[in-house]
């Protein structure tokens, strides 16, 4: 019989989970709403009767767990030091630890857009390019840098964090608390503010449908997302520049205009090989990524 591998992507309005195999086939899912205003204990519990009644639809236990978190999470020891998006403070919470006892088995956690990094790593576009970053775009813009295979992580499970470099002196302040950074200019709400519409879904169809602000505010958001882009192939000099993110469209409207400026600032060697694209793993790459965690373990640069 087949291995079978439990994933969770914790967000902070849905806790995704699945049952998955080796060769990244989700075979049972299932979503529940983040229990609202649920301190860390009562979000792990709910967590950890997800997967027990995914097992249950199974009718057996996976072997371990990968769990995706928005935030950082120390993916050595298991803690979570700090979730921006659920309402309760998770400061130094043993969530690996937690889980581990209350469902026996083995347990990974490591950061969202990570995670999505890794998802993309094993059952993406990874298998094609050794060496590559990928952009999560949505509410805010994280993000992974895999080199030579493996998903660089850092001292603190940190690394990766590319929506946090500052492409705009003096630009608004950003949730982390740096002025300029990209997120503070290019991530959803930012695009949606600039181009005066509720939300970027909507600015998105307003640019396409000729709105000017709304253009401007895309390729604002372009201009400063290709700085970054552009930044990085100078500096690690990868295979490849992919992005994802809840809102295809989104993707679509900035895709062409980051390539112009890859090819337009990276000087210092032709860079007309770095591949510019969208990453293949699709919506479900946090779970898939989950999934990877106990799947190839080694491609963590831990
Ligand atoms: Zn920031």
């Amino acid at each position: 019989m087949e291995t079978l591998y439990a994933a969770v992507d914790l967000g902070g309005t849905k806790i995704a989970a699945a049952l998955g195999n080796a060769t990244g086939s989700l075979l049972h899912t299932e979503t529940i709403p983040t229990p609202p205003g649920a301190n860390p204990e009562q979000v792990l519990a709910a967590i950890g009767t997800l997967v027990d009644s995914l097992s249950a639809r199974a009718g057996r236990r996976p072997t371990a767990l990968g769990v995706g978190i928005p935030g950082l999470i120390d993916t050595r020891t298991g803690h979570v030091h700090f979730v921006p998006n659920l309402p309760t403070q998770w400061r130094g919470v043993p969530a690996g630890a937690f889980l581990e006892h209350s469902l026996r088995m083995p347990v990974r956690i490591l950061n969202d857009a990570r995670c999505a990094t890794f998802g993309e790593l094993l059952f993406g576009h990874g298998p094609e390019y050794p060496s590559f970053v990928l952009f999560t775009l949505g509410t805010g813009i994280g993000g992974g840098v895999v080199i030579d295979g493996r998903l660089r992580l850092g001292p603190l499970s940190a690394a990766g964090e590319i929506g946090h470099q500052t492409v705009q002196l003096d630009g608004p302040i950003c949730g982390c608390g740096n002025p300029g950074c990209l997120e503070a200019i290019a991530s959803g709400p930012a695009i949606a503010r600039a181009a005066g519409f509720p939300d970027a879904e909507s600015a998105a169809s307003a640019a396409r449908q000729g709105d000017h602000r709304a253009q401007r505010a895309f390729h604002t958001a372009a201009t400063y997302l290709g700085i970054a882009a552009a930044n990085l192939v100078t500096s690690l000099h990868p295979d490849a520049v992919l992005f994802t993110g809840g809102m295809a469209e989104l993707v679509d409207l900035l895709l062409m205009p980051v390539r112009a400026a890859v090819s337009e600032r990276v000087r210092m060697f032709p860079a007309q090989g770095v591949a510019v694209r969208r990453a293949a793993a699709g919506p479900n790459a946090g779970l898939l990524g989950a999934l990877a965690l106990n799947i190839a373990p080694t491609k963590l640069a831990l």
